[in-house]
């Protein structure tokens, strides 16, 4: 049934995606594409909302930003970008500070007005208090860069909700995604380029996909129809590298979000796209409002739509964020070693393939590097 396709590959988002615009248009083969779920786009999809007319990301803001002037330009050739660019703020004991922590979050905190020669030196006071000489994990990482009384406040109850664990069974890494400011930049990232693409994220995958080398097939579980490929048949996998296997060794950790999503009749609920909530008694660790994320938009001016984020484990069911660390590492090593030994046609990648925390434009750089290096190389 599926013999007349050169490769097939399994998830609609970033990582087959753009292989599947190279392999189509640049080496003019057919591929097929096919996705559990009932749309492309991964967890990067957009639709819009039926009663204000909102684009919305179903699975959390994405916001577009990379230095990577290949991928930015790779990117162009589907989409424009609008001028959006992205700050966020948290909530702490119901007070509102800049995130990530920069000088205004540390002049607020503690109701002083350091310039920003002066953090240095208040920091080390603060942290010689508390630190670690070898920081083992998330918890010690962080305390090491800002010191316990700002850890306490804005990363420890956020972290707990968002990973489900004491931060001190985190690893250090991840604390190293969030900057930390000494001035008073409230950008949340420092790349050359941002922005969110004009006509949304599914416009660009609906671009990615238009030729017609390229068959989709929607709500269909790769595993379920995978005996019936001829065992030469290319495959490039982008789902989770366990369910490959059949979770035959256990279950790599991931945690995954839900999301409630409400009408409110204000113009203008948070004043921003993205509100963290720092506390831990607070069930939700953020709402969105997409409404911020297309300001060239004409959208309604009596209502608005949020959208609150909540965390919990994957336990199998749609896996967001690898937990990593020690146990996983070795976990996720174990399978790929099998998966090279037994399943020689496969390619493994992308966020959940490659069990990494990556951003979209990490996985846009992979896919290229896959496609240039292994499929058409
Ligand atoms: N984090 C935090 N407080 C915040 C925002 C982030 O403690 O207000 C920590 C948290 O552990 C999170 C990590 O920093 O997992 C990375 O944050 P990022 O915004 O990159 O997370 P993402 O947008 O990928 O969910």
């Amino acid at each position: 049934m599926y013999k007349s396709f050169d490769y097939v590959l399994v998830g609609a988002g970033f990582f087959c995606s753009v292989i599947a615009e190279r392999i189509a248009n640049d080496m003019n083969k057919k591929v097929l594409i096919i996705e559990k779920r009932n749309h492309i786009g991964g967890n990067c999809y957009s639709e819009i909302d039926n009663k204000t007319r909102i684009e919305y990301h179903k699975y959390g803001t994405h916001i577009f930003h990379t230095s990577d002037k290949e991928v930015w330009g790779y990117l162009l050739k589907f989409t424009s970008f609008n001028s959006y660019y992205h700050q966020v703020l948290t909530v702490y004991n119901g007070q509102v500070y800049q995130m990530p922590i920069n000088l205004e979050t540390i002049n607020s905190f503690y109701k002083i007005n350091l310039k920003p020669y002066e953090v240095d030196a208040f920091l080390k006071k603060e942290i010689e208090t508390e630190s670690y000489d070898e920081p083992k994990n998330f918890e010690e990482q962080a305390i090491n860069i800002i010191g316990r009384p700002l850890y306490d406040a804005f990363i420890k109850g956020y972290t707990k909700k968002q990973w489900g664990r004491d931060p001190k069974e985190l690893p250090a890494h991840i604390i190293k995604r969030l900057p930390f400011r000494k001035n008073y930049s409230e950008s949340y990232f420092f790349d050359t380029y941002q922005g969110i693409p004009t006509d949304g994220y599914t416009e660009i995958f609906n671009k990615l996909l238009a030729s017609k080398n390229i068959m989709l097939k929607l709500d269909t579980d790769f595993h379920q129809i995978r005996d019936q490929f001829s065992s030469g048949t290319k495959i490039i996998y982008s789902g989770s590298i366990d369910s490959l296997l059949d979770y035959k060794y256990g279950a790599l950790d991931y945690r995954t979000l839900s999301f409630e999503k409400e009408v409110v009749e204000y113009e203008d609920y948070q004043g921003t796209s993205v509100m963290n909530y720092a506390n831990q008694d607070i069930p939700y660790t953020r709402i969105h409002e997409p409404k911020h994320l297309h300001p060239e938009r004409d959208y309604p001016s009596d209502k608005t739509l949020i959208i609150k984020e909540f965390s919990a484990e994957a336990n199998r069911e749609d896996p967001y964020y690898p937990i990593g660390g020690e146990k996983n590492r070795l976990l996720y090593n174990k399978y790929l070693k099998e998966i090279k030994k037994t399943c020689p046609n496969f390619i493994v990648g992308g966020r959940l393939g490659d069990y990494k925390y990556y951003d979209m434009h990490h996985v846009i750089r992979e896919a290229l590097n896959v496609y240039s290096k292994d499929i058409r190389g």
